[in-house]
C-alpha cells in the first residue's frame, strides 16, 4: 500500500508545507530518488491534490519540474487519499469468499463450490480440505486499520503544525 510507506508520507508532507515546488527542490530535502518523487506526484495529481505548472530549464538538457499544491491542510490530504484506497479494499474484501478450504500439506485452497466439487478432499493427496479464513481478508483488514491508523496520525501533525 503506497501510502504507508515513510518515503512516500515524507512527501506528501513536504508538499502539504508549500504552494509550490519542484522535484528536484523535493529530491534535495528529503534525500529521495527523484522518478520516486514524479510517482507520487503523479498519484496526486490524479487524485487532485498537486497539479503541474511548468517545465524549468536548469541548463541545456537539464530539467527540472515545478508543481503547485491544490490543497495544503495535510490532515485533507490524507483523507482524499485514504478515503479513496479505503474504497478499492471495501469493494474487494466484499467480493472475496469468507472461507475457502485448504489442503495443509500441498498448500491449496478452494472456494466453497470447488472444495463442494471435490467432496472436501484434496485433488492432489487425497487429506480432508479444511475450513479457514480467506487469509486475504485477514490482510485487507489489517491494512484497514493501518490506513485508518494513519488518519488519526494525520490530525496529530496537523495540530503540531497549527499551534
Ligand atoms: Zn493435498
Amino acid at each position: 500500500m503506497w501510502v504507508l510507506d515513510d518515503n512516500i508520507q515524507k512527501i506528501i508532507n513536504a508538499i502539504a508545507e508549500k504552494d509550490t515546488f519542484t522535484e528536484k527542490e523535493l529530491k534535495k530535502k528529503l534525500k529521495i530518488k527523484e522518478n520516486e518523487i514524479r510517482k507520487v506526484l503523479y498519484r496526486l495529481h490524479e487524485l487532485g491534490v498537486v497539479y503541474p505548472i511548468k517545465t524549468v530549464v536548469i541548463k541545456e538538457g537539464k530539467y527540472d519540474y515545478e508543481w503547485g499544491a491544490r490543497i495544503n491542510d495535510i490532515e485533507e490530504i490524507y483523507k482524499i487519499i485514504v478515503e479513496r484506497e479505503l474504497e478499492k479494499l471495501e469493494k474487494e474484501k466484499s467480493s472475496l469468499p469468507e472461507m475457502v478450504y485448504m489442503c495443509e500439506y500441498c498448500d491449496l485452497q478452494f472456494d466453497f463450490d470447488k472444495a463442494e466439487e471435490y467432496d472436501f478432499k484434496c485433488p492432489e493427496c487425497g487429506s480432508i480440505l479444511m475450513p479457514k479464513r480467506n487469509l486475504r481478508i485477514c490482510e485487507i483488514e489489517e491494512t484497514i486499520q493501518r490506513l485508518k491508523d494513519l488518519l488519526v496520525k494525520a490530525r496529530q501533525l496537523k495540530l503540531q503544525i497549527t499551534n
